[in-house]
């Protein structure tokens, strides 16, 4: 399990607006800078909000479907 799939608790996604992103940040989803003046979202572990991340837009939610499959509710034997 990693820190975006429950490690540090639920993350909590906020999206940052091109006008509150006044720095570059690098995306860990795929190592690429986002520039300073881009919006994208900021994800935050609850348990461990220092580990907190700026991801692209596109890459958090590349990422999500793995979490979701995770936590899918299994059938009932
Ligand atoms: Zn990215």
């Amino acid at each position: 399990m990693g820190i975006w799939d429950g490690l540090y608790g639920p993350v909590e996604v906020k999206a940052v607006q091109p006008y509150e992103a006044r720095k570059q940040y690098v995306c860990p989803g795929c190592h690429g800078p986002i520039p300073a003046g881009t919006g994208h979202v900021v994800a935050v572990p609850r348990d461990a909000p220092d580990l907190r991340r700026h991801w692209h837009r596109a890459c958090w939610n590349r990422r999500t479907p793995t979490a979701l499959k995770k936590s899918a509710p299994r059938k009932r034997r």
